[in-house]
């Protein structure tokens, strides 16, 4: 517990790029043993089941073969019995007669019961006291008595066919045939695994027999004939049971399916090979499988090491005629066909996982990679936009998926620089206002001071002229003063009008007209002859609250300074409608020289003019402001200079409800 957590805490140590591939990694990697380990336990549930169920029924199959087999035995006794008369020369204890029976008898050491079928390993005939009568496989000896043998007393007994496998002493079994004692002796070969048993060779046989009774025909018993296969290393059964069951299919060479005959717990007919390919006779029974079946007498099906290798087998108990277990029958399936396919499956999803790291570790490199050029670029965006650098854009990447974040990225930049933007226009704008403000004091001020002492100027001028005889020199100097006074006296006026700006009844009017009745002013005025005069006026625009005649004086003014700009050719356009707040806007533009931008927030000062002395006052633009602002409205100018200038003035609605302006406004 302590490792892991040590561990999970050092990975939210790593960098991001770290983590994502190690978070990756882990993922894949857990996905790939998941889907291993399913994938095996499924082949385990149903490949490794089906084949135990496949295994159950083969055993049915050999169980069905060995007792065939058994039956074929039985069958050619009571054939051999009925067909060739044996009543006579039983009675009359007539050997001769009996010698055919060695016929039947099969040769050679190594049998194989398909070619033999119609031959036996010991054929006897006794009378009805267990005298031995005939041996056709050792007629030498006769005239012992078989009644110590179970089988043969059961059957004088009983009077009844028999038919079993029985265990005879290879004293009896060598006494029936001399010629089976090569077969007969099995040596024990001890292998690991193998279950516990002490003794070095098999003093026994395995035989398959079969006993039936010779009767006259008042059903009195005169003898009987015995006849027996010994199963001990002969393969006729196994490989009987291999062919039909397993179809001597095969797996890297080996043998897919085997079968055994065993006698108690040791092998006397196998087609199971041993490593140096012999049939492994005498070799022992697995120690658990020898618990279970031969100790207890039960059915064996699982898995279990035979000889050298693992199989899926089943083994089932062979019982003599008491019931007596005496051997044990066993087919099994390799098993490395299907641990083969296991591996397999371990190997291709063991490699379906590595795959899936590579790519992940691949895919996640470049995620990390990519999500961290995407902070860094980021980074230096929000750094470069706190040091003040608003224009800061990042280009947006579509294929890194990261657009959205960007466009949001820019989008913020841009709101903050719209914001920045208008917060300057707002400083600037009431850095204007208020020295204009000032300015306006100033001139009001100085505009007071000098009304009263030009009014006495002009006053007595006006008296020492008329004083003056007609012919006096002196004359034309006096009207030269009150000349110059009427001057003064009306920029003085200018002065007081651009502070105060008295303006009459401040009415509801359209603004087009005010507009029209300007243009009529000037249009036939020698100065605009070469102006081309454009209008777009919006109709049905909202009234305005104002002093007519000091509107037209504005744009008088503006068209005047437009007309000077062009120097008597280029166009003026006058553009009126409404504006975002639902005010109203009046754009009024000329092509003439435009405004340098040093001079552009300096125009709307009283005494600024660029005009030679004399040609302007700079008190135009002046006087326009302070009657636009009473209007509570802005105006604004806009230069290209040698392209041109636009004058855009704002003004308020009028919504229907006239509460008397603001008479102040302009120093409020
Ligand atoms: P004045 O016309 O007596 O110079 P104004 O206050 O009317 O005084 O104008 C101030 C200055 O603004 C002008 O001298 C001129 O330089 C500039 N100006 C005003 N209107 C325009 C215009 N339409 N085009 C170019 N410059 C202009």
């Amino acid at each position: 517990m302590k490792i892991t957590e040590s561990l999970i805490e050092r990975l939210f140590k790593l960098n991001l790029q770290s983590r994502l591939v190690v978070g990756f990694l882990i993922a894949t990697c857990l996905t790939g043993l998941f889907a291993t380990i399913i994938s095996v336990w499924t082949i385990n549930r149903s490949t490794i089941a089906e084949v135990q169920n496949r295994v159950r029924q083969d055993i049915n199959t050999a169980k069905l073969i060995y007792n065939g087999t058994l039956q074929k035995i039985t069958s050619l006794i009571q054939f051999t019995a009925e067909g060739s008369d044996l009543r006579e020369p039983v009675t009359g204890q007539d050997i001769a007669r009996m010698g055919h029976l060695r016929g039947l008898i099969r040769k050679g050491t190594d049998p194989q019961f398909q070619d033999n079928h119609l031959f036996l390993d010991m054929i006897t005939i006794v009378d009805n006291g267990g005298n031995v009568l005939y041996r056709a496989g050792n007629p030498e000896i006769r005239g012992d008595n078989l009644l110590q043998d179970p089988f043969v007393r059961n059957c004088i007994e009983k009077k009844t066919p028999l038919s079993s496998t029985e265990l005879m002493s290879i004293e009896s079994i060598l006494r029936e045939n001399p010629a089976l004692s090569e077969r007969a002796k099995t040596h024990i070969i001890k292998t690991p695994l193998a279950a516990e048993i002490t003794e070095d060779k098999l003093s026994e046989g395995m035989v398959m027999r079969a006993a039936y009774p010779i009767m006259n025909k008042q059903k009195k018993l005169l003898g009987i004939l015995i006849g027996g296969v010994l199963i001990n290393k002969d393969n006729a059964i196994v490989d009987q049971i291999k062919e039909t069951v397993y179809h001597g299919e095969k797996y890297n060479g080996r043998e897919m399916g085997v079968a055994t005959i065993f006698q108690g717990g040791v092998r006397i007919s196998t087609n199971v090979m041993t490593k140096d390919n012999r049939r492994a006779i005498g070799t022992i029974l697995s120690k658990e499988v020898y618990d279970q079946v031969i100790r207890e007498g039960k059915d064996w099906v699982g898995r279990a090491f035979v000889v050298n290798d693992w199989y899926i087998t089943t083994y089932t108990p062979i019982f003599n005629m008491d019931k007596t277990l005496i051997g044990v029958l066993y087919t099994g399936i390799l098993e490395a066909k299907y641990r083969d396919i296991q591996w397999k499956t371990i190997w291709i999803n063991l490699g379906i996982t590595t795959l899936g790291m590579i790519i992940a570790f691949i895919i996640s490199l470049r995620l990390g990679n990519t999500i961290i050029t995407r902070i860094r670029m980021l980074k230096e965006a929000t750094e470069a936009i706190a040091s003040g650098n608003l224009d800061y854009k990042l280009s947006p990447d579509k294929i890194s998926g990261f657009d959205m974040l960007d466009e949001a990225f820019n989008y913020m930049s841009r709101s903050l620089k719209d914001h920045d933007d208008q917060l300057q226009k707002m400083h600037q704008q009431l850095a204007k206002t208020e020295k204009l403000t000032a300015l306006g004091e100033m001139a009001a001020g100085v505009a007071h001071e000098i009304n009263n002492p030009l009014g006495g100027i002009l006053l007595y001028s006006n008296l020492v002229l008329e004083d003056i005889p007609e012919d006096s020199p002196a004359r034309e100097n006096m009207q030269k003063i009150v000349y110059q006074t009427n001057r003064c006296k009306e920029i003085v006026q200018s002065l007081l009008d651009f502070a105060r700006t008295p303006t009459g009844d401040m009415l509801p009017l359209q603004i087009n007209q005010a507009i029209t009745t300007s243009l009529k002013l000037v249009r036939d005025q020698s100065m605009f002859h070469g102006i081309e005069i454009e209008t777009h006026l919006a109709e049905n625009l909202p009234e305005v609250i104002g002093d007519r005649s000091r509107l037209e004086e504005v744009f008088l003014n503006l068209f005047i300074n437009a007309a000077d700009a062009m120097k008597g050719s280029g166009k003026l356009s006058i553009v009126t409608g409404l504006s975002t707040n639902n005010g109203i806007r009046i754009f009024i533009s000329d092509t003439g020289k435009g405004i340098d931008e040093e001079h552009l927030s300096h125009i709307f000062e009283p005494f600024f003019t660029t005009k030679e002395p004399g040609k302007g006052t700079g008190l135009g633009l002046s006087i326009v402001y302070g009657i636009i602002r009473k209007h509570n409205g802005t105006i604004d100018a806009e230069s290209e200079p040698g392209k041109g200038t636009t004058f855009i003035i704002s003004l308020p609605a009028y919504r229907g409800k006239y509460s008397g302006m603001d008479d102040d406004v302009f120093y409020s």
